[in-house]
Order: structure tokens, then sequence, then C-alpha cells
């Protein structure tokens, strides 16, 4: 059989950790310790009370049938209540909360609900590659919203021009920001929502990360600002907030013609998540959230380590307010795949180019706060030894 593949996957852009990937796995044969910087997915255990919620529900049958497409009424219920009391946002749990297998599951398919063939997604770049992917998918194009550190990584509204907007159908954003550990105030949210009405655009935040604030700071939800659940939704997970990436549960809040569409490209594509693990999602939205708080602490050592190790070593990265990444200018003229390559070979760690989340992230590396202050702090010693 000459089996071609479909056009949107030979459209798909060359798997950029495709080198990094061999050379690690090269350096690994050769007995190299490699400290992981790469990836962006918490090396912190669930919390023990989730973990049993699962254990317990597991065991009952009335959870082993298909569950429901839009997610039980009691988990939703739960997202309901930790929005009022975790931002003061009001959510009508039936018609405006949907429950996905993971908020990268409802990112993917939101394009399908709102893009015909043609249409414009506004689409930030360095980004998280899934908006730009699915609106591909979903025969879109996606127009590019550069986020500059001039700019503090926000997308320039006034730079979009008049006719594309009119054009677009949805943007996406996403704070506090992956990869660039940027966060957003209420006077962009408010810039947004008026942007949204002004060209008729429907806003998909991602906010995946609000759970993950530093030095007291709390990132805000986009429902927050008024008017915003009128124009749009927001993607949340419990993977970052609960150290739950392999369980595959978050949800879509919002607007509920968008929830309702979103919802039925769903019903149609898989089904809903695993019951018992949302039972354990209610465990974890509804118990003491001390263990977000554990979380921070945490990883706001562990970025001290780093950026003051980094900085120690001659780079000059910013020191992230929220998120598990720092964002590094490169030194020196390298680009971001040759300082990459260098940080891997010359010292063993893996880092991600910039430049693989969009263009306008080249200059920068991107290193992830996965592993202990004890490795952060063996990786910042062997980036010394290379004397930037
Ligand atoms: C990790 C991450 C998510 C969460 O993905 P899940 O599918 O919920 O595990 C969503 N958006 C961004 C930008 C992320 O980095």
């Amino acid at each position: 059989m000459g089996f071609e593949k479909a056009e949107r996957l030979r459209r798909l852009p060359p798997y950029l950790f495709q080198e990094i990937d061999r050379l690690k796995a090269e350096l690994v044969a050769k007995g190299v310790d490699v400290i992981n910087l790469g990836v962006g997915d918490p090396d912190l255990p669930t919390p023990r009370h989730i973990i049993e919620a699962l254990q317990r529900t597991a065991e009952d049958p009335a959870n082993h049938q298909y569950p429901s497409y839009s997610g039980m009424n009691d988990f939703k219920g739960s997202v309901a209540r930790w929005y009022k009391s975790r931002f003061g946002v009001h959510l009508d749990a039936d018609r405006e909360v949907l429950t996905l297998i993971g908020s990268k599951e409802g990112i993917a398919h939101l394009p399908l609900a709102c893009i015909n063939p043609g249409d414009v997604a506004l689409v930030p770049s360095p980004a998280y590659p899934v908006y730009d992917i699915a609106t591909m998918f979903a025969g879109g194009e996606s127009h590019m919203m550069p986020l500059l550190a001039e700019n503090g990584f926000l997308p320039d509204l006034d730079a979009i021009p008049p006719e594309t907007a009119r054009k677009a159908r949805v943007m996406f954003i996403n704070y506090p920001n992956n990869p660039t550990g940027a966060i957003a105030e209420k006077d962009f949210y408010e810039r947004v929502v008026q942007f949204a009405r002004q060209y008729d655009v429907m806003i998909c935040h991602d906010a995946a990360y609000t759970e993950m604030g530093f030095d007291g700071y709390r990132p805000m939800s986009f429902l927050e600002v008024p008017g915003a659940k009128e124009v749009g939704i927001e993607f949340h997970s419990l993977s970052k907030t609960y150290n739950m990436t392999g369980w595959r549960l978050g949800f879509a809040v919002g607007n509920a013609d968008v929830i309702g569409a979103l919802g039925q490209v769903k019903s149609n594509i898989d089904s809903g998540a695993f019951n018992a693990i949302q039972w354990a999602g209610i465990t974890a939205l509804e118990s003491d959230q001390g263990c977000i708080a554990d979380n921070q602490r945490i990883y706001q050592e562990r970025r001290d380590v780093l950026v003051e190790g980094l900085r120690s070593a001659g780079l000059s990265p910013a020191s992230p307010r929220a998120t598990f990444y720092v964002w590094c200018p490169t030194p020196g003229g390298y680009t971001s795949k040759e300082l990459t390559s260098l940080l891997l070979r010359e010292a063993g760690i893996v880092t991600t180019p910039g430049s693989g989340f969009g263009e306008p992230g080249e200059g920068y590396v991107r290193l992830a706060l996965t592993v202990s202050k004890e490795r952060i702090q063996e990786a910042v010693e062997r980036i010394r030894k290379l004397s930037f």
C-alpha cells in the first residue's frame, strides 16, 4: 500500500525536539548524568488525599461505565464553587462548565467548534503549539501575534491589522504564560474584552498556570473582568495545579454558547473523563488548598536558585512571578538552538530552544523548574564553568 499522510500532517512543522532527543539519548548511553530542564511536567507527586480518593472511587462499579460527555454534575459543581471562592466568578455549573480530558483536549477541539475553512485565528508566538496546530487541523489560518520583551510579552492588539481582526473568529491568550513566564494584569484583559467586542472575536484564555504564582502573587482569571463571559471562555487544568499531568483532568468555563459548541464537538469525537478521576478532582478542588502553597514554595525556591545561578554565570534571565519556566536570553549571539546544543553537549543539561515555540522566541531558551533544588544547583555549577 502506498500510504500517503493527509495534507494536515504533512503541514506540521518539523519535530524540533528530534535533534535534542537524539543527542540526549547519545549522552545517556555514554553514561553522562543528564539534567532535564526541558519538559514542563511536575516532578512532584500528586498529593496523598487525591490519590486516596481515586483508590476509593475506582472500586465502585458505578464508576466503571461510560461517563457523561460533559462531565459529572458533582464535578462541575465543584468547579463552579472553586471559581467562586478563588476568583469571585459566578458560573452556572450546568451551562457554563465542561469537563475535559485535560485542557489540551479542549483547546485542540475548540477550533472545530468555531472555525470554518479559511477563517483566521489570532495566535500568540512564541506559544504552546496546540493553538496554531489545532487551527490548521480545522482548516483555519493562524495570524501570529508576536510576544516581545518590550511589551512585557503581551500581544500588541493595536498591531493587528483591522481587516485581519474582522476576519478573525477566535483569539488565544495564555497568562501566566508558557514559555515566557510573563503575567497579565487586569488592564490587559480589559483591552482584550474591548477588542473582542469591537471585532466580534471570541476569546480563549488558557489559564493552566494561575495557581503557580510566587512571592504572594495570585494571578487572576480572565473571567473576573466585566463582560469577559459574554466574549469568551477559559481553560483550566488540574495538571499543574495539583501535579496531575498523567491523570488527564481539566475543564473549560465561560460563555454558555461556546461551552455548548465545544461539548458538541467533544461528544462526537471522544468520551467523558473517568468518573473516579472526576471524584478525585472533586477532592482536589474541595479540600484544603495547602498543597498548592507547598508547591509554590518549592518552585519559588528552585526559581531563586536557578535565576541567581544563571545571573552569576553571566546570563540575564528575568525572575518569573508565575509558572515554572525561566525564559533566558541567549548570550553572545548564540541562536536558541546553538545554546541548547551547547548546554546539552558541554554541560549535559536539556533545555528547550525558544525558537521551537515560534520565530519570535528566537534568542531565548526555556528552562523548566522540574528537578530538585540540588539538581538545579548542580546545573548552575556546570553552566558557570562554560564562562559566558
Ligand atoms: C501544561 C499546559 C496545559 C495543560 O495541559 P493538560 O492537557 O491540562 O495537561 C495547557 N496549556 C499550557 C500552556 C500548558 O503549558
